[in-house]
């Protein structure tokens, strides 16, 4: 984009100028609408998302297995939701602004095998591409019990098959982890600004790391060149992956029935805001598609991201998804919120949220500091900075009046998207961080 293009957007979109500036900004999407036809639209529907949801419960048998930490749950990946009133009470003196609806908290930072949202779509791609092979060469029947994929002959079926993922960390982290269990040859190509622990871990666990100086989607394009030369050869595509994105939309019937659970309304009088942390944006989409499909209008679904890497954001403002990034809007993409340092957004997400998204908003990786030190001092929960970018949900849609936001009647539910794989010892770092910026 050059000076003059740049001018015009400028120009036709105000807001713009706050992102250039990278002040903590709301945008609201004009293009939402009527949620039954932004999901026909789609071109996805509730059917697809079942049939993600019932290869997750096939394979619950095999997780059981050899996660035996899933065991609780019955090799079901999921995460528990909470009510969190400490941090709620925190958050409005902070912020000097009153919450009163209900605040929760997904704690996705809490998804076993991989501690982040990333648990949900890698995990079930890697399944369903497993399931696929078995099938082909007769080693499985679809009613039979999955438990068998732990036997020798599937392990030797995927050892000749190869999985390879471009990541920052976290997909990388599900993909590898997941692959490597199965027994495929797996390769994780990583960013320069990888964290050097989830290098370390995924080598243990017997997955190649491939290292690029560039960034993220410099990885993320060597890996598809090698993969597509190679016919046994599967590469997660974090920008275009239909499987990804339904396996994040699985997340949808299992809120619903965890807020039924736990005897919270949503309807039109107890509407549901959602805040999930955006990076490319299969994650907090296919979760929003999901949510959509149980709640229809009733819920509000907000992405997340840096003020540094605003790419959705800018992204759907400006109609161009791909087409555009924050270096075209002279923005550095510089941010320690992993996973959300993403300079080009998905535009198989982006335009499928275009009907069905509230509105994006941004935050400083300052607040996100401050919020983690926040959450651990009130509420004991540890969350890694991404995990944050939710939290000023419920302040960003008060202080915008969105419907009802301000009402005791509204829940804000917070998606914390990881955490439980940091080491303690940078958890400690991050959390300090936080300390030396309160008060200010
Ligand atoms: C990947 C990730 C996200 C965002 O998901 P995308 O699919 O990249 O938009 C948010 N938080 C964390 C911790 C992540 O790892």
């Amino acid at each position: 984009m050059n000076q003059s293009e740049k001018a015009k957007w400028i120009e036709k979109m105000p807001l713009l100028q706050e992102i250039i500036d990278k002040r903590e900004i709301l945008w609201q999407n004009p293009s939402n609408g009527d949620s039954a036809s932004g999901i026909a639209q789609s071109g996805i529907t509730a059917a697809d998302v079942k049939d993600a949801s019932d290869r997750l419960k096939r394979f619950a048998s095999y997780i059981e297995k050899v996660f035996p930490e899933t065991i609780a749950a019955n090799g079901i990946i999921e995460s528990p939701i909470i009510s969190i009133p400490k941090m709620k009470q925190a958050l409005a003196a902070k912020y000097n602004s009153d919450i009163p609806g209900e605040l929760l908290l997904k704690q996705d930072n809490a998804l076993p095998i991989s501690g982040s949202i990333k648990a949900r779509g890698g995990i079930y791609e890697v399944l369903k591409h497993a399931e696929t092979l078995a099938l082909e060469h007769g080693l499985i029947k679809l009613d039979e019990d999955y438990a068998k994929f732990a036997e020798p002959e599937f392990r030797n079926l995927f050892a000749k098959h190869k999985i390879a993922v471009g990541s920052t960390g976290n997909l990388g982290l599900s993909i590898g982890i997941m692959s490597a269990k199965l027994g495929f040859n797996v390769t994780v190509h990583m960013s320069a600004d990888a964290k050097l622990w989830k290098k370390e871990l995924l080598r243990e666990k017997g997955v190649t790391v491939v290292e690029y100086a560039d960034d993220y989607s410099k990885a993320v394009e060597e890996g598809r060149r090698q993969a597509e030369a190679d016919p046994l050869c599967h590469f997660v595509d974090d920008e275009n992956s239909l499987d990804l994105f339904l396996g994040y939309a699985v997340a949808g019937e299992r809120v619903a029935s965890q807020l039924k659970e736990q005897g919270i309304m949503v309807n039109k009088e107890h509407p549901l805001y959602v805040y999930l942390p955006c990076g490319v944006g299969g994650g907090p989409g296919g979760v929003a598609f999901g949510l959509k499909l149980q709640f229809g209008d009733n819920v509000h679904c907000f992405f997340a991201e840096p003020t540094h890497s605003p790419c959705m954001t800018i992204g759907m403002m400006t109609g161009l998804h791909d087409k555009v990034s924050v270096a075209d809007f002279g923005l550095d993409n510089q941010t320690a919120a992993d996973g959300l340092a993403v300079g080009t957004p998905s535009a198989f997400v982006g335009k499928k949220m275009e009907p069905l998204l509230e509105g994006c908003y941004t935050i400083a990786d300052e607040t996100m500091f401050e919020l983690l030190t926040m959450i651990a001092d009130t509420e004991e929960i540890r969350l890694e900075p991404s995990a944050l970018a939710g939290m000023t949900g419920p302040i960003q849609t008060i202080r915008h009046d969105m419907p009802q936001a301000d009402s005791s009647s509204a829940t804000h539910l917070v998606w914390a998207t990881g955490g439980s794989m940091v080491p303690e010892n940078e958890m400690n770092i991050y959390y300090g961080i936080g300390k030396g910026n309160n008060g200010k």
